[in-house]
């Protein structure tokens, strides 16, 4: 009775940790690749000046390290706030991307095919630019030197310290918390105007001890979280060896594990 509800709390475990890493390797894998290929677009130029792929990065940041104690709050973020979705001029090009496969990225807008992203990207750029409206300051990339992008992407560690570029950056991350978690709109608000201090602004420094994000993020790797199932799946076999020999010894009593272990001894090559 007790063996058989081991193996199949054993067996529910292995099913549960084999199918979140495999969901977990094929996310990983999905963002890792892209395939180059020649047939791209013509560029078209319609000068748009903010980078997408800041933007992006930018985006990444709001979602993962602040998004996730806006919504804990229930707290609506004012339209004047430049972090809030409506303010980001790639955010409706960005929801129509449909990632189909590992190979394939479709347009939602047309429909039409592409085989890396950074194609559809290109097709974003030339036939749907009308949607690119950065009339009113909608570029998130601006925002980047507040946000630390260049701490998340690592593209970019620079050892020195510049003192004038760090007080910029803490000027506008200061303006962000102000204009997106205004004191005086209440308690939430406040908490959150705090919260983005911590998380972004405080960083802010040349003496390096504060970290961005001290407050931590939604999302964890999936570096980490692959190492903890392979880790997992090691260990489950010996936990359940243990839970088994445990029972055995329970049932047989330490008399018949003498008995086995002095007939071992006797059939040992001398
Ligand atoms: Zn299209």
């Amino acid at each position: 009775m007790g063996w058989s509800m081991v193996k199949i709390a054993f067996l529910l475990h292995l099913f549960f940790c084999f199918s979140l890493c495999v969901s977990r390797a094929s996310q990983g894998f999905e963002h890792a690749s892209g395939v180059r290929t020649l047939t791209h677009e013509i560029p078209n130029h319609h000068e748009v000046h903010c980078s997408r792929e800041r933007s992006r990065v930018a985006w990444q940041i709001i979602e993962e390290y602040l998004m996730p104690f806006v919504d804990e709050e229930e707290y609506q973020l004012p339209n004047k706030c430049r972090l809030h979705p409506d303010n980001d001029m790639f955010r409706e090009q960005e929801q129509h991307k449909v990632h189909v496969d590992t190979n394939e990225w479709r347009c939602g807008f047309c429909k039409k095919s592409f085989r890396a992203e950074k194609f559809l990207d290109q097709h974003f750029d030339n036939r749907h630019y009308v949607l690119l409206n950065n009339t009113h300051g909608r570029c998130l990339a601006d925002l980047c030197g507040a946000l630390h992008c260049d701490q998340k992407s690592e593209l970019k560690k620079t050892k020195k310290c510049n003192p004038a570029a760090v007080a910029r950056n803490r000027h506008l991350c200061e303006g962000l918390a102000d204009n997106c978690f205004p004191v005086s709109q209440g308690n939430k608000a406040s908490r959150l105007h705090e919260l983005f201090h911590r998380q972004f602004c405080d960083a802010h420094t040349c003496n390096g001890r504060q970290k961005p994000f001290s407050r931590g993020g939604k999302k964890q790797s999936s570096v980490f979280y692959l190492a903890i199932c392979v880790l997992t799946l090691m260990l489950l076999p010996v936990f359940y060896l243990l839970v088994f020999l445990h029972q055995r010894e329970m049932k047989k009593g330490i008399q018949d594990l003498k008995r086995i272990s002095k007939a071992g001894r006797k059939t040992k090559p001398s």
